[in-house]
Parts: C-alpha cells; structure tokens; sequence
C-alpha cells in the first residue's frame, strides 16, 4: 500500500486505537467492516473464517487498489456507530474506554456474525463502489473489449461473487423454506424412514407372546401380517431417504469455478432460482436482425444445477441465452405442471424485464437432462405453442404421468433427442419401453447418438457410487459435451435435418420400415 493511502486510512476518526479492545495499536484491517485494530484482536478476527471476516496486515500484506477503496470508506467510527445502532456489543465504549464485555472469541463471533454487522459489510461494500472513481483505469482497460459498458467487478464483489457460485450444494440457499425449517424436514425424515422398525416389531409380537399365552401363535401372526404393509412402507421410506438426503449430488469444483469466473466476467448470473449464461455481447456487425434463442434447461433428477454450469457456458458461446433451474431444495424435477409452469414463465418474464434485458429473446426453447427432460416435456405442452423447441439429453423413457407430457400431436413443436450410446439407463429398457417414449414425441423427433457418451456426462457432477445406471463412457466427458454441444447449437439455430427414428434394442423391421416410407 502506497504510504499517502496508508496514511489516509490511519487518519479516518476512530482509527487510532483497536476497534475490537482499544489499545493503542492498529496493524491489522478487516476488509469486511473496514476497521483497523490489534494484533490480538487480529487472530480472533481470522478465527472467524475468511467467509465472515476477511482479514489483511496493513504493512505486510499487499493491497489491491479496490481494496484501499474499501478501506478508505469505512473506518472504526463509522463501524462503531453502525454497529451500536443495531445494538451489537461492543467493547470500547463511545468515549474510547472499555467497558465490561470479556471480549473473547464468543463475543467475536456475536459481533460480527450478528445481523447488523451483515448489514453493514453490503452497505461498506455500496459505499466503496460508489465512491469509487469509475471513470478511472478499468474503464478505460475495458472500453476496446467490451462494447456493452461493462466495468471489470470491484475485489469485494469478486469475493462475494466466488462465495456464492460455491455454495456448498447441501445448503439451502435457494430453498423458499428457511434453513432452519430445512433441517428439522430432513431430521423428521430421517428419524420417521431411518429407524429400523422391523425388530420393534418383533419385540411387540414376543411381548403379545409372553403377555397372551393362550393365543400366541395367531396373535403374533396377526401382528406380523398387519406389519408387512409398515415394513414396506418403512423400506420404501429408507430408500426415499437415501436418495433424497444422502444421494443429492454436487457438481464438480471445476463447474462451480467456471461459474464464479463467468459471473465475474458479466457473462452469467445467479439469482436465487436459476443461473443465466449471457451469449458473448453483439457486437455491431452482427446488427440486431440476428435474433437470441432462449434455453430454460431443467437438471437430472438430485443433481446439483450447478454441475450443467459447463455446458450451459459453452452453448452461451454458441450465441445460446441459457437458464439453468435451480430444483433445490429437493432437487426433484417431478414438481406439478401447473407449478411449474407458472415459474417457467415468470423466469421469462424476469430475464425479459430485469435480469438481461440486453439480451431480448426471440424463440424460447425447453429442455432437460434425464428425469429433467420430463418436466422438459410436460413445460413444452404446457407452454405450446410459445416454446417452439425442445432438448431431451439422456433420456428414453416416459414420465410417471405420462399423459401430462404426450407431444405426439404437436406438429409445431421441434424435438431433438440426444442420448449417449453407452448410457446403460437407455440400454436396458425394453423395445415397448422405448417405442411408449417415441410414441409421445411428434413424428418429426430427430434421434441422434453420441458415440461413447453415457448417461453422466451430460453435466459436470460427481457420480454417486452406489448408480451403475450411468453406463462406462468411452470418450472423455469434455469430447462428449462438446459434441452434445455442437448438435444442440445445430438444432436450436435449425440448421439440423430431420432423422429417421432410429433402430431400437432389439432392431425391428417394423420400427424402421414404418419410418422410411
Ligand atoms: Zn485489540
């Protein structure tokens, strides 16, 4: 840090002596509250996690231009004040004395992970942005590049904008329900489908053994009869929960990093329900005949939205406006078609008036990844005929209510179905299961293969080691992704053929001559 800057700094009101405890020492700045204080304090402040408190040595940590900012807008007094208006507890009174709090690591952590203090790190945060000098050198680094005006984000908003693209996926950020509430549903889960009932059971019939001698034998099988039913329902319970609160899956750290560097490059989004990949800016040879399509794309069944951050950036390159769903918290994509709906368009209409309007699409399409598809289907019946296209990857089998998502008759909708040859999920269905499929898509579904892709490498997420439905890919994930890629870009921008259906498991004369014709 420059000796003018740091000289600034030292010099705001109340910087003189430690916020935290009052000596007369301030080596260490938090660059969350912009305060300066102790040493001391210093490693309390650290304790609390970099995600709370970020923590820097004015003299021997190097100092960012955008973090200097920071710090020149906050300083101890303006923090004290804020923090005393929300009643949070301090420990240096007004005057500069101390009063009586302790001051240890609990009261830190009252302190600072206190709302108010939340508060006023994003109001810091506004404060530093605003008095910035936004005229100053990143505009002009930018101007050559960028001709929408972007500006290169502030340091602390490239914190922020790291944090939130890792959210760890078991956290229900993006759940309508508070946090709290989260996991008492999932406790209550656990407790109702974990507990092996089965022996409770059978201690229950013995104890109507000892407690009726007379008629033990019946009584006890009458018991165990009526338990059959519990059981089943327990088992199912068990395997419900599994899936539900141990199955959910995480995308690959690769996926949740190319998502922070795209939000950090203006080129994606996230808002509490959805991620949104922007298409490169136009720029002016492209002119404004050059229309935008808009993919709302749905995620597998548990998968962690942000695994398909990968392939939704690249068809973003492609000139592709994508929205990827968030499912959380349940990450089930078996939610009503009414429900549904109703948020497929409201996502539409935010994007149009709010989230990107630079970016105005034209021609919306619908798509989603295996169970996701179906949903993918039900919104495009739904939505007929305002969503013009449809993308199934990864899957070939109907949805439970089928009838919700029966396109056959829909002659203006245009349906691509890719799946990967090595999916085994696909593989082990039967011809009918996969003709009742093909039966629900119009007649002009274009079928295409990806040699060597498999079930799991249509996203970036860790697979669960129990799933053996995924199928051994014999391409790598990048090879498989980039060609679903090219075949979706082809399809959406209709530059794609149609195909004949092609020749299912096990091959028919009548699957492929009815086609031919
Ligand atoms: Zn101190």
């Amino acid at each position: 840090m420059e000796s003018r800057d740091l000289e600034t700094i030292r010099s705001l009101p109340g910087n003189d002596v430690c916020f935290d405890c009052g000596v007369n020492d301030t080596q260490w700045a938090s660059l969350s509250f912009g305060t300066l204080f102790c040493i001391d304090c210093s490693g309390k402040h650290r304790a609390l996690g970099v995600h709370i408190d970020f923590v820097r040595s004015l003299t021997l940590d190097s100092w960012t231009p955008e973090q200097v900012i920071v710090m020149k807008a906050g300083g101890n007094l303006k923090c004290a004040r804020a923090f005393r208006s929300n009643r949070i507890p301090m420990a240096v009174t007004e005057g500069g004395g101390r009063n009586s709090l302790e001051n240890n690591l609990n009261d830190f952590q009252e302190r600072y992970q206190h709302k108010g203090a939340k508060a006023y790190h994003q109001k810091l945060l506004q404060d530093a942005a605003a008095s910035s000098p936004s005229t100053g050198t990143e505009t002009e680094r930018n101007s050559g590049e960028r001709p929408d005006g972007f500006s290169s984000p502030t340091l602390a908003q490239k914190e922020e904008i790291y944090e939130l693209a890792r959210l760890d996926p078991g956290l229900p950020w993006h759940a309508p329900i508070p946090p709290v509430a989260m996991k008492l549903i999932l406790l209550a889960f656990r407790i109702l489908f974990g507990v092996p009932v089965l022996p409770l059971i059978l201690i229950f019939c013995v104890a109507r053994y000892v407690l009726y001698p007379e008629n033990a034998m019946l009584q006890g099988l009458g018991y165990l009869l009526a338990g059959i039913p519990l059981v089943g329902s327990l088992l199912f319970g068990r395997k419900l929960c599994r899936d539900f609160v141990d199955g959910r899956i995480p995308p690959f750290k690769s996926a949740q990093n190319l998502l922070a560097q795209r939000m950090e490059d203006r080129r994606a989004i996230r808002t509490r329900g959805y991620d949104v990949f922007l298409p490169p800016p136009k720029t002016k040879e492209d002119g404004d005949s050059e229309r935008t399509i808009g993919l709302i794309f749905y995620p597998g069944w548990l998968i962690n939205h942000t695994a398909y951050a990968t392939v939704a950036a690249k068809l973003s390159d492609a000139g592709i406006l994508v929205v990827v769903l968030s499912m959380e918290p349940f990450r089930a994509s078996v939610s009503s078609t009414q429900v549904e709906t109703a948020r497929y368009l409201r996502v539409m209409y935010e994007l149009l008036s709010d989230v990107a309007p630079d970016h105005p699409v034209s021609e919306w399409a619908v798509g989603g990844h295996a169970v996701g598809a179906h949903l993918a289907m039900k919104i495009a019946k739904a939505t007929s005929p305002g969503t013009s296209r449809l993308v199934v990857w990864g899957c070939c089998s109907r949805p439970i209510e089928h009838r919700s998502a029966s396109l056959a008759d829909n002659t203006k909708l245009e349906v691509l179905v890719l799946n990967g040859s090595e999916d085994k999920s696909i593989n082990q269905l039967s011809f009918s299961q996969r003709t009742d499929f093909h039966n629900l898509l119009p007649g002009s579904t274009i079928y295409r293969t990806i040699p060597g892709g498999n079930h799991n490498g249509f996203g970036h997420y860790e697979k669960h080691k129990n799933r053996k439905k995924d199928g051994v890919r014999t391409i790598t994930l990048d090879e498989q992704q980039q060609i679903a890629i090219h075949e979706t870009v082809q399809f959406l921008e209709g530059k794609m053929p149609p195909q004949p259906l092609p020749a299912a498991n096990p091959p028919t004369k009548n699957s492929s001559s009815k086609k031919n014709e």
